[in-house]
């Protein structure tokens, strides 16, 4: 352990990256906190063998940093990524692990919809222009983005429709979908001996241009997320949560309603 705790400090020396550890083989590059960036958690999985992350960043320049600080880490190489939903500030990255992706076969049919639109910053322009509720995400997206020439979206190369389970040396990974009203292709991702619930955005209200003005936590999905066998909740753009953090945020959409 010691071992690792001077690679991670040497890491963020040369990559300005911080590690958090949340389980044994559980560990998160954390949120960006400016809503500006729209950076969210990143999970990183290390097995003996293989790092496995969970979402890929917010484009090739977060991604590539990822990468370095791993490398740094002296990390396995990275043999999965799996996307919790098919948002650009979740995929966009996904490109640069050259790895397997794994994700939700809705995911697959709105990112292979998305890479038929002509990115560049014109598009994006047009886009603010005709819509501009959206123009700080677009903004955003745009700033994650070095280079449209060499940008690719990566499509999963693995999906499923209900569930899967990968068993691996260590631990069990058990994908599940959960749809709702912020993405219909949502997943949770729980690592089973560790006790780890990666959520996504699953919770969270629709978004724009569908968010209404009322438009509050989901409630329901919340509900379903409450498990006695969760010891740590990871959602896409929080701080990570217990048992406790699900009450809050139930007791906060219901009183929004
Ligand atoms: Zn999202």
């Amino acid at each position: 352990m010691l071992v690792k705790v001077i690679q991670i400090m040497q890491s963020q020396l040369e990559t300005g990256i911080t590690m958090q550890q949340i389980s044994e083989h559980v560990w998160i590059i954390p949120q960006n906190p400016d809503p500006w960036a729209v950076q969210p958690n990143v999970g990183v999985i290390i097995l003996p063998d293989q790092t496995i992350l969970v979402d890929a960043g917010n484009g090739p320049k977060q991604a590539q940093s990822i990468m370095r600080a791993l490398i740094a880490m002296k990390v396995p190489p990275v043999r999965h990524v799996i996307y919790t939903h098919h948002h650009w500030d979740h995929t966009f990255g996904g490109d640069i692990y050259g790895a397997n992706v794994i994700a939700h076969q809705r995911c697959y049919e709105h990112l292979q919809h998305q890479m038929t639109a002509p990115w560049s910053d014109e598009y994006i322009a047009e886009r603010i222009a005709e819509q501009p509720e959206l123009a700080q995400g677009f903004r955003a997206l745009a700033n994650a983005i070095d280079s449209w020439a060499y940008f690719r979206i990566r499509l999963p190369t693995m999906t499923f429709t209900k569930n899967l389970t990968f068993h691996f040396d260590t631990i069990t990974l058990h994908l599940e979908h959960i749809g709702g009203q912020h993405a219909d292709d949502s997943i949770t991702v729980r690592v089973v001996e560790d006790s780890v619930l990666f959520v996504g955005d699953c919770f969270y209200p629709p978004i724009p241009p569908q968010r209404q003005p009322d438009d509050t936590l989901d409630a329901a999905i919340l509900k379903q997320l409450l498990d006695d066998n969760i010891s740590c909740y990871i959602d896409g753009h929080g701080e990570p949560f217990g048992e406790e953090g699900i009450h809050q945020r139930i007791e906060e959409a219901e009183k929004g309603k």
